[in-house]
């Protein structure tokens, strides 16, 4: 493997800089990447859309930028990958589904745009489980993404492609969506960084809605410093989505910045009682314990935290979300756009819709729905999703209490460690188990980070750290997330990734 596709997005902007390499050199070893370990059977299988010649054209433009000197952004040049739940002009946007198979959509996202203003080569589009459904990528309807650290394990979801492209060393960067954990827990499954932002820090504009108060944007990279700088790429206000924050997030840069000094002193975590304990894998337990040790040395004051309603949060997130899946699904309705399957004879318009529906959306996708439209029928809306809001009601306000006493809270990203592919498919709960501890965040607009705690006896395989923060201090998540980061690659000797198996020469 060439040695560059080893730095992070900040080193490949120096080398940039420096006039060592070229963008396109950049995307071409990313591209000769993707083409070593991502295709065939036993391949990564982290893309689902390729834009080589556009991601080469788009690297020639800057290296022409930067020879004039106007740089767009701190990033110009650096290539990128981007979850298939964005729009992108001319290249197609699949959701992962059947439904929306050759959709070219005549839009980009707010995210899009922005990372083309910033002058970052769009390498392409990555897998995920179905309209985002799903927290180990099988769901998609393209076939599954493999996890880079053992190729027979799952990659976390849904947005597992974003993931394993970085850890698979074929994008330095890449965008993913969090609506119940799809940026952390693929990041923790993989040994990357993954962040979701405050509800609204990113524009949902041209993001393919799975349930709009929860979705969020957000980076995925193999360093926190990395994320800090996407994040401030394509944060900030978006005229064109109403949800988006018009505020100003402290710099986040900085935050990370500061963090990679490795003092904390005067910050005070809280560990979040509710989140560990019986059901939680040994090794994912004793590596969050040894990097709460490193916390403490740098500086900040552990203390224990209750938050006695996130016991509810899974139950609240699978009422609240498919209510909202229910209704933003409604509209692949064979009529306007996407699939249409038109059945023999003389159908009616109901007929034509039953059949496209029918297949057009996976299992997954079709227990949601039918379980969200359940919920909302007229007789059980106040008893399940009146119920669920309650609850949600309760987890923000034990989040307020805690950040009454503290100014992070952490635990691990996950339960587990990445499971085998087709252990978890057909038992739906045990699947939704591994988001207990991300979905908290979602419900309550706060943001999240997971970053790389090690690997776990048991199996070798990559832990999560998360750090929380209240909604609007997405420094503070930075700034603690990239302080341990320091500390631990001090003790490894260099980043986790390093000692992924299947990383180095033929990922097959
Ligand atoms: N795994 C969660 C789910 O299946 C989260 C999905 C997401 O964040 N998009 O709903």
């Amino acid at each position: 493997m060439d040695d560059l596709l080893k730095k992070s997005a900040a080193e490949l902007a120096d080398l940039l800089a420096a006039g060592a390499v070229t963008s396109v050199q950049l995307v071409q070893a990313c591209l000769d990447r993707i083409s070593d370990v991502d295709t065939g059977d036993q391949g990564v299988h982290a893309f689902l859309h390729l834009n080589s010649e556009g991601a080469i054209a788009e690297a020639a433009a800057s290296d022409a930028r930067r020879a004039r000197g106007e740089l767009l952004s701190p990033l110009d040049g650096v290539p990128i990958a981007v979850k298939d739940v964005l729009a992108t002009i001319g290249q197609p946007t699949t959701c992962g589904s059947r439904m929306l198979e050759g959709w070219i959509p005549p839009y980009d996202a707010t995210v899009v745009a922005r990372l083309k203003a910033a002058g970052l080569p769009i390498l392409g589009k990555t897998n995920m489980d179905e309209f985002a459904m799903g927290s180990s990528t099988e769901h998609s309807a393209y076939g599954p993404t493999r996890n880079p650290w053992a190729l027979d394990r799952i990659p976390g979801g849904s947005g597992g492609g974003s993931a394993a492209a970085v850890a698979a060393f074929e994008a330095p960067l890449a965008i993913g969506t969090d609506t119940g954990g799809s940026i952390r827990q693929p990041g923790a499954v993989t040994g990357t960084v993954g962040v979701k932002p405050t509800y609204g820090a990113i524009s949902r504009y041209g993001l393919v809605a799975m349930a709009n108060s929860l979705d969020q944007v957000g980076p995925v990279t193999r360093t926190v410093l990395d994320s800090a700088l996407l994040q401030e790429i394509v944060g900030g206000h978006d005229p064109l989505d109403s949800t988006s924050l018009s505020d100003e997030i402290p710099s986040v840069v900085e935050a990370a910045r500061q963090g990679l000094t490795g003092d904390l002193t005067g910050v005070k975590v809280g560990v979040i009682t509710e989140l560990s304990g019986e059901g939680w894998q040994a090794g994912v337990m004793a590596r969050f314990e040894e990097s709460l040790e490193l916390l403490r040395d740098a500086g900040a004051e552990i203390v224990e935290v209750s938050c006695p309603s996130f016991e509810h949060a899974l139950a609240a997130y699978y009422l609240i979300m498919p209510c909202e899946v229910s209704s933003n699904l409604a509209k692949f309705d064979a009529m306007r756009y996407g699939l249409r399957v038109t059945p023999d004879g003389d159908p009616s318009a109901e007929e034509v819709m039953r059949a496209s529906r029918d297949a057009g959306f996976g299992d997954e996708v079709k227990r949601r729905i039918i379980l969200g439209t359940y919920a909302l029928s007229s007789g059980y809306y106040d008893a399940y999703y009146g119920q669920a809001q309650k609850v949600r009601t309760l987890i923000q306000r034990d989040f307020a209490a805690a950040f009454e006493q503290v100014d992070v809270l952490v635990s691990p990203t996950a339960p587990t460690t990445a499971w085998k592919l087709g252990e978890k498919l057909d038992d739906p709960l045990a699947m939704y188990k591994g988001d207990l501890a991300t979905i908290p965040s979602n419900l309550a607009g706060v943001p999240g980070i997971s970053v790389p705690a090690g690997l776990a006896d048991e199996d070798g395989l990559p832990v999560g750290f998360q750090v929380l923060a209240p909604a609007m201090a997405d420094d503070r998540v930075y700034r603690v997330g990239a302080a341990l980061e320091m500390l631990l690659e001090k003790q490894w000797g260099g980043p986790l990734l390093a000692k992924a198996p299947t990383l180095e020469g033929a990922a097959r």
